[in-house]
């Protein structure tokens, strides 16, 4: 649905705790849009949520998730969604993993493309069990939020 000829249909959460956060989400879209060979599709509502892992006491997520269409490959599209998160003034030297940020940009899906290397697994490994993302993405697509919840639960299970 909604995909074109010859695009990939790509979901991306997104996701903010410092600094302003609409903003940041803002920025990202408009450097999507902005992009060749990139596509905004459709976005979720933004939902605010509490931070699951990371320091404690790290402030409130902002939390969403896009649909872009693209006509680059799954490379060119993670270097793009890094080129994005580095702009919005993350600052990967001080980054600590679950940890306070600026711009959060994980790929969820890219087409039915599957990859694990060392620095990008796709589908995104943790989608599953993770309901700051399971539920904006039901709001766009329910049935593939289901089947990526119910795959997590079978690997959880073993
Ligand atoms: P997290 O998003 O899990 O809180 P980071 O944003 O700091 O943590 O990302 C950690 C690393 O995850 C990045 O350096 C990136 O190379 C890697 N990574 C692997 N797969 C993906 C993916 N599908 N989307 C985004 N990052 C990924
Ligand atoms: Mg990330």
């Amino acid at each position: 649905m909604n995909a074109r000829r010859g695009e990939v249909r790509v979901f991306v959460a997104v996701g903010a705790n410092l600094g302003d956060r609409e903003r940041a989400f803002d920025f990202a879209l408009a450097r999507f849009a902005a992009s060749a060979g990139v596509r905004v599709v459709r976005r979720s509502t933004w939902i605010e949520t509490e931070p699951v892992g990371g320091p404690v006491g790290q402030p409130r997520f902002l939390n969403g998730v896009v649909e872009l269409g693209t006509t680059l490959d799954v490379r060119a599209f993670f270097a793009l969604l890094q080129a994005i998160e580095f702009q919005a003034g993350r600052d990967r030297s001080r980054s600590v993993r679950h940890g306070p940020r600026e711009l959060d940009l994980d790929l969820l899906l890219f087409g039915d493309l599957e990859i694990d290397e060392p620095d990008l697994t796709v589908p995104h490994p943790r989608m599953g069990e993770r309901e700051f993302v399971l539920g904006p993405l039901a709001e766009l697509e329910p049935d593939l939020a289901r089947s990526r919840r119910r795959l997590s639960s079978r690997v959880d299970a073993r």
